[in-house]
C-alpha cells in the first residue's frame, strides 16, 4: 500500500494566540468589548436553558466529511436520512462493533455520478455535491493509496486541518468537524451559520468576519479545561440557539438566555430577560454537525 504523504502541505500558521486577527483590522474593526467572561459563560447559559445534548455517535473521519459535504444549507432529518440512503445503498456500515471502526466507502467512490446525485435527492444542491463528493473520496485514494482517514491520527491537529481543506468541498467547517466530531477528537470548534451570526450578534466579531475567523477569535476563549468533547457539546448548544431562538430573521431576544451577555440583545432589547422557557434537543435525533 502507498505510504501517505503529506509532505506538499503547507503548515498552518497557529493564531490562537490572538482574539482579533489582523485581517479583521483590515475589515476596518474595532477590537470588541464582549460582555461575557468566556466560553463557560456562554456554555453554562446554554446548559441551564436545554440541558446537555444527546451524546454524540462518534464516526470516522471520512464518514464525517462525507456527511458534512451533503448536509450543508440543508436541515438536520433530511441529513440525517440521506446519511441512511448512502449507508444502505452503498454498504457504508462499520466493520466492527463500534460506530467509529473504520467503514468503507469504495462503492460510493465508484458509483456512476448520476447515481450519486439521485441518492441526494434529500439534500440541497446534488447536482454540485455529488461530483464533489465523487472527486473528494478519489482524491483521497490517490493521494493516501486507500480510501480511510484513519492515517491522519498520527498527525498535528492544524496540519490534518490544512491537508483536509485542499480536498473538493471541504471547508473550514467541515475540516473542524472532521477533526473534533470524530474518533480523532481534537480540540476544535466547528462554526456552522448560526455560530457565525450568534459569535457576531455577541459582539465578538464585526459582521463579515468569516466562518474561519470566527473560530480564530473563539479558541481563545474556550477555558484550558475544556475538552474536545467539551467543544462539541458548544457547537451543538450554540446550533440549537440559532434554531429555536436567534435565527437569521426576527431573533427573540428577550427569551434568549444570552440577552444580558449579547450587544446585539441589549441593542434590540435592552434591560433584563424574562426567564425562558426551557427549550429541548429534538427527540430521537442523534446529533450530527450541519
Ligand atoms: S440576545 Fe438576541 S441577538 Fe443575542 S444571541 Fe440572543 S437572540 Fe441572538
Amino acid at each position: 500500500m502507498q505510504r501517505p504523504d503529506l509532505r506538499p502541505i503547507a503548515v498552518a500558521t497557529p493564531s490562537q494566540d490572538t482574539l482579533f486577527p489582523d485581517a479583521l483590522v483590515a475589515l476596518g474593526a474595532q477590537r470588541p468589548a464582549i460582555l461575557f467572561d468566556d466560553l463557560d459563560d456562554i456554555q453554562r447559559r446554554l446548559l441551564a436553558w436545554m440541558g446537555p445534548p444527546p451524546p454524540r455517535e462518534v464516526w470516522d473521519p471520512l464518514t464525517q466529511l462525507i456527511y458534512s459535504l451533503c448536509s450543508s444549507r440543508t436541515k438536520d432529518a433530511e441529513s440525517i436520512a440521506t446519511m441512511r440512503l448512502l449507508r444502505e445503498r452503498y454498504d457504508g456500515w462499520p466493520s466492527g462493533p463500534n460506530s467509529w471502526d473504520e467503514v468503507r466507502w469504495e462503492r460510493l467512490r465508484d458509483a456512476p455520478v448520476a447515481e450519486i446525485e439521485e441518492t441526494l435527492h434529500l439534500v440541497t444542491f446534488p447536482e454540485r455535491k455529488a461530483p464533489q463528493l465523487k472527486q473528494m473520496l478519489q482524491q483521497v485514494t490517490e493521494r493516501t493509496g486507500a480510501l480511510s482517514l484513519q492515517f491522519l491520527a498520527k498527525y498535528r491537529t492544524d496540519k490534518i486541518r490544512t491537508w483536509l481543506e485542499q480536498l473538493p468541498g471541504v471547508g473550514v467547517k467541515a475540516s473542524a468537524a472532521a477533526v473534533n466530531f470524530t474518533s480523532l477528537r481534537r480540540p476544535a470548534i466547528a462554526i456552522d451559520g448560526h455560530h457565525q451570526r450568534i459569535a457576531i450578534r455577541l459582539g465578538v466579531l464585526p459582521d463579515k468576519a468569516t466562518a474561519r475567523q470566527v473560530e480564530e477569535a473563539l479558541m481563545p476563549l474556550a477555558p484550558p479545561a475544556w475538552t474536545p468533547a467539551t467543544m462539541d457539546e458548544h457547537h451543538t448548544l450554540v446550533k440549537r440557539l440559532g434554531q429555536q431562538i436567534c435565527p437569521l430573521r426576527e431573533p427573540r431576544c428577550h427569551r434568549c438566555p444570552l440577552h444580558d451577555v449579547c450587544l446585539t440583545g441589549q441593542r434590540n432589547a435592552p434591560g433584563p430577560a424574562a426567564a425562558p422557557p426551557k427549550a429541548q434537543h429534538p427527540r430521537g435525533e442523534h446529533v450530527t454537525t450541519d
